[in-house]
């Protein structure tokens, strides 16, 4: 453990580590310190100290200088730094993603996979440097011209989740960063340990240049850093992942000063299997969706619906494949699933498993809290099954955790309602070979999530799409496709190269 924290610049100290960079390290920053655990043994992996107030106002401070000088730098030239940073990541995969694994809890592969995805978005971005397009306009009056520019927006603010502690920072940053903008980032008070090794990852190639007040890191939890960023009226944008409490406070406040916010919060995610699946294929798909990542991802699979015709067949399937999952250590190759990240997650998983024996509900598989060797201090959950009826009221809530519900259908309209019947908006899927049913599906009556997929599950999105969901996911939309306007303003833009002034709608003003 110790090799891959020091190749990421975390030295092993008695010293807590700085949780704070402000266009560089803050040697002692003035908040409380915390302790990083690892949720599969529970052991503690390093401590943090927390930016406080003054804190945040040096990264504002070092966030506005460098924007002063950054957006004036060429956009194509912006994204070969990003290009850099793209390069830092790639000689640092293994170690980030294992850290990633040591402090989140998702297995190896998972784990990687997600420095994967900021590589992807650093590719991406790169692409973006050259095409941050805008229109042009055939204007009403003669000898004019009209069109649209995109600028900088200013520093933004960063907050992110436990789940995905680096590649939702990538998403946000590396677009940010190619249009112009400075930031700073709260990552979770869970993970900081993988805020402190991506900001000594880029720093690699943003302070050589000068141009480390770029990206900045503000540790800290809710109050006094995260409230702060909320209220800043000199960060227009506040881009935020995580529940939907904490996006309803965010949306609030950043709308109560009429700034932006780019909300991406909790899903409901639902996987409809109709008469006609192919079985086999939905059968993989539900299992990664729902055991992946111990049910702690955003789009994981939460409600499985299946149609009466297949509902059985299907269910012992499922349950199965349940049991071949094996459950461990994250870290070690043949594990398919991780812990839950703290005592709260297996609390919360347990009062939804007792809620589901008290509706009258099954738990077909799992249920129970386990031990496993090796592990001892860590927080693991066996992958359930619960079998529910439509009514079950926690099947509009989103419990972050490997337990999934399975509810039985008469056809596919049924389906769909049920489907939306969520105060969520984020993921949805059908499996289907019938166009009919699918063309339903993703038609304008159909799912009315962010994201609908045919015959491939709610869960692992590609990074060239938009991001996000409706309802009360908070309509925002990250990574690919336009998501990179919100990082940007708009400006109209119209020229008259005449000796007139003629005014729009032919309005005539002035002495006769
Ligand atoms: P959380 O809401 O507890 O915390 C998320 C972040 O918000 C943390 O950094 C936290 O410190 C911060 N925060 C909390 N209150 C705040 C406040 N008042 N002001 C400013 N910041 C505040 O979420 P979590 O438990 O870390 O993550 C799990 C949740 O995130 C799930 O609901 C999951 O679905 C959601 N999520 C959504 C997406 C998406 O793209 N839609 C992606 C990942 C996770």
């Amino acid at each position: 453990m110790q090799d891959i924290l020091q190749s990421l610049g975390i030295q092993a100290t008695d010293k807590p580590l700085s949780g704070v960079y402000a266009g560089g390290w803050v040697a002692t920053p003035g908040g409380e310190t915390l302790s990083s655990t690892n949720p599969a043994t529970g052991s503690n992996l390093g401590r943090v100290v927390h930016g406080d107030s003054a804190d945040y106002e040096a990264c504002v401070a070092a966030a506005q200088e460098a924007f002063l000088r950054w957006r004036m730098l060429p956009a194509p030239q912006r994204g070969e730094y990003i290009r850099l940073c793209g390069e830092a990541l790639r000689a640092k995969k293994t170690e980030l993603g294992a850290l990633v694994t040591m402090e989140m809890g998702k297995i190896r592969a998972e784990g990687e996979g997600e420095v994967q995805e900021m590589i992807d978005i650093a590719d991406f971005a790169v692409g973006l440097s050259r095409q941050l397009y805008g229109l042009t306009m055939h204007s009403e009056r003669p000898g004019h011209r009209m069109y649209e520019q995109w600028h900088p927006i200013g520093p933004i603010g960063i907050i992110s989740a436990f789940n995905f502690p680096v590649a939702v920072w990538a998403w946000n940053a590396f677009l940010a960063a190619v249009c112009g903008d400075t930031m700073i980032w709260k990552p979770s008070e869970i993970t900081p340990l993988c805020g402190i090794a991506v900001q000594n990852i880029v720093n690699e190639v943003m302070e050589p240049a000068g141009f480390g007040g770029v990206f900045n890191l503000c540790c800290g939890t809710a109050e006094p850093v995260g409230e702060a960023m909320i209220a800043d009226r000199r960060l227009p944008l506040i881009s935020a992942t995580g529940s939907v409490r904490m996006g309803k406070r965010v949306g609030e406040v950043v709308g109560g000063r009429l700034g932006r916010s780019l909300l991406e919060l909790g899903g409901n995610n639902a996987l409809l299997v109709m008469d006609d699946a192919n079985l086999d294929l939905a059968l993989s798909a539900v299992l990664f969706g729902a055991v992946g990542t111990a049910g702690q991802r955003c789009t994981s699979t939460r409600r499985v619906l299946l149609h009466k015709d297949i509902a059985e067949e299907f269910t012992t399937r499922l349950c199965q494949a349940y049991k071949q999952v094996n459950m461990g250590d994250p870290l070690a190759s043949d594990t398919l699933m991780g812990p839950v990240i703290n005592e709260a997650s297996v609390n919360a998983m347990l009062a939804a498993v007792a809620a589901v024996k008290e509706s009258g509900g099954e738990i077909l598989t799992g249920g129970e809290q386990a031990t496993i060797d090796g592990c001892e201090g860590g927080t693991f959950m066996q992958p359930t099954i619960a079998r529910v009826s439509k009514d079950f009221h926690l099947l509009k809530e989103e419990t972050f955790a490997p337990l999934v519900y399975l509810v039985t259908v008469n056809d596919l309209d049924d389906a769909i309602a049920l489907q939306n019947d969520v105060p969520q908006g984020l993921s949805s899927a059908v499996f289907t070979t019938s166009v009919q049913s699918s063309e339903s599906f993703l038609g304008h009556a159909g799912s009315d999530c962010g994201i609908a997929n045919v015959n491939i599950g709610t869960s692992g999105a590609e990074i060239g799409g938009a991001f996000g969901g409706e309802k009360d996911t908070g309509g925002g939309r990250e990574a690919g496709s336009d998501s990179w306007k919100a990082y940007m303003r708009r400006q109209t833009c119209t020229i008259n190269y005449t000796d007139e002034l003629p005014l729009a709608q032919g309005i005539r003003f002035g002495p006769a």
